[in-house]
């Protein structure tokens, strides 16, 4: 096999085409292994829709679906409080923008690079596109790691970045957010310089903050709405959240509003993690502790393993990186909400979970269960809702804040909260009733998948070869 494409794709079997396609993916770009796990993925669902739609194989979408329309690298030059020159690397990723603009956020992490990159950007098209929202898919980011920089370091690195990536995005072009490492300080940098280069005031960023442009529910969607899914979920089983415990991996933006969610719905958070370790509260994790972690992790700026000083009746656990499973998944609980980062729960992981009585997942962090691990949820039959089913409301709300930005005006607390319901609700049919409809009732993977799938190919078959 070549590593470029030339020739149209002889007609073979459905399989054996994806086989192609993802092994031409492969050699183009070897050294990418999480992209390769996002393609695969939705590739494997794609096996069941193809036969039904030999219009995409001829105008070749998945070969075109698979390729970034731009990638833009650039050098991040800032000085440190020591006035010692650093550099960083910066990235976007506009990868589709069949259904609307380029949307999707920034990550600030060492181990951001392009394949990582090209893997979240991936996953936003298909996510985006489920929203029922006008918004096509982008991911962008840069190897620094705001942690343990002081605020005048991290606006430097903030204006620094802008002053490349300004000239890329726009309100109707490229619209970027905050992902891991990138919260409101961060956006409110990025948005000072875009505003002082491009002079204009406009909504080029969603997350703001809400005096000048945000949205009310942007910092809780991606939780709220990930609980909203799982609650949907157990509905087909005639169940609610009540009374159920719950693991959250995470301490960040997601792990914190998916905490308070279940709160609001009377269930018992048990567990919150950072790069550190996780810690473990045998009483649960109520308002008031919630409310600690919150400015411990937002303001402070610490580590969870201090939770247990305050707290002295929970557990800390340090990460111990010999062990090949995170023992926080080894606790039992009846549902397991993944709020830190990619591959967090192995197929080690999984079985933990599945043999300790965990019958729901619902992903709030982007692919946060590795392909085995995925493979044993659905054999197993549980409630599993993929990333980009489950996460997709802090998108969503990222929409509802470019639409007010529109119009210049504000929804309530409680249009917002509202709308974004519903659009988890709405999110929920869609895969639920998609999976059914190509013969895998209950697998919400392949729903999302070929869901998401559809509007952007038919997209793309409407707007001709570009
Ligand atoms: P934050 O930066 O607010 O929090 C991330 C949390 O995850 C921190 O507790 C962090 O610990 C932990 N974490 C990050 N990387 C690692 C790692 N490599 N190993 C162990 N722990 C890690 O990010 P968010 O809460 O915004 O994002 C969490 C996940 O949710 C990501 O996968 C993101 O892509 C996804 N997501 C976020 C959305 C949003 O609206 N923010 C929307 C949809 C998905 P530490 O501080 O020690 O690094």
């Amino acid at each position: 096999m070549g590593s470029t494409i030339t020739n149209p794709p002889r007609l073979k079997d459905t399989d054996s085409y994806i086989d192609e396609v993802m092994a031409t993916v492969k050699a183009r770009d070897p050294g990418q292994p999480e992209f390769h796990q996002a393609v695969q993925e939705v590739l494997d669902s794609l096996r069941l829709a193809l036969g039904k739609h030999p219009e995409f194989r001829e105008a070749r979408i998945l070969e075109r679906v698979v390729e970034p329309e731009r990638v833009l690298q650039f050098r991040v030059p800032w000085f440190d409080d020591q006035g010692k020159v650093q550099v960083n690397r910066g990235f976007r990723i506009e990868m589709n923008s069949a259904i609307g603009p380029y949307k999707g956020g920034l990550r600030f992490h060492p181990s951001v690079n392009l394949g990582i990159l090209k893997f979240l950007a991936f996953e936003q098209v298909f996510k985006n596109s489920l929203t029922t929202l006008a918004m096509g898919g982008g991911k962008g980011g840069s190897d620094f790691d705001p942690k343990g920089k002081s605020d005048n370091e991290v606006m430097r690195f903030c204006q620094s970045f802008m002053t490349e990536l300004w000239r890329h995005i726009g309100p109707d072009t490229d619209v970027p957010a905050g992902d891991i490492g990138v919260g409101g300080r961060e956006i409110g940098y990025l948005f000072g310089q875009y505003k002082r280069l491009a002079n204009e005031f406009s909504g080029v960023l969603t997350g703001k903050g809400l005096g000048w442009g945000g949205s009310l529910i942007r910092p809780e969607a991606t939780g709220y709405g990930c609980v909203y899914f799982a609650e949907e979920m157990l509905k087909t089983r005639k169940q609610t959240l009540e009374g159920k415990r719950c693991l959250v991996s995470g301490s960040g933006n997601v792990a914190q509003y998916t905490v308070e969610k279940l709160l609001d719905l009377g269930a018992k958070p048990l567990t919150l993690s950072d790069s550190s370790g996780f810690i473990v509260d045998p009483d649960g994790i109520n308002r008031e502790k919630l409310q600690w972690v919150l400015e411990l992790k937002n303001l402070r700026r610490g580590r969870i393993a201090s939770y247990v000083e305050k707290f002295p009746k929970a557990l800390f656990n340090p990460l111990d990186s010999l062990k090949n499973y995170n023992p926080l998944w080894a606790v039992v609980a009846d549902c397991a909400f993944p709020s830190a980062t990619q591959n967090e729960i192995n197929a080690q992981d999984a079985a933990n979970l599945i043999k300790n009585g965990v019958h729901v997942v619902a992903e709030g962090a982007n692919m946060p269960s590795t392909a085995q691990a995925t493979k044993l949820f659905l054999d197993a039959g549980i409630l599993y809702g993929p990333a980009k089913a489950a996460n997709a409301g802090g998108v969503a709300t990222s929409g509802l804040e470019m639409a007010q930005n529109s119009m210049r005006m504000a929804w309530t607390r409680a249009e917002v909260d509202d709308r974004l319901h519903k659009i988890m609700i709405a999110i929920h049919q869609t895969c639920y009733e998609t999976a059914e409809k190509y013969g895998t009732p209950g697998n919400l993977v392949n729903g999302a998948n070929i869901g998401g799938f559809l509007k952007v190919a038919n997209a793309m078959l409407d707007q001709g070869l570009v």
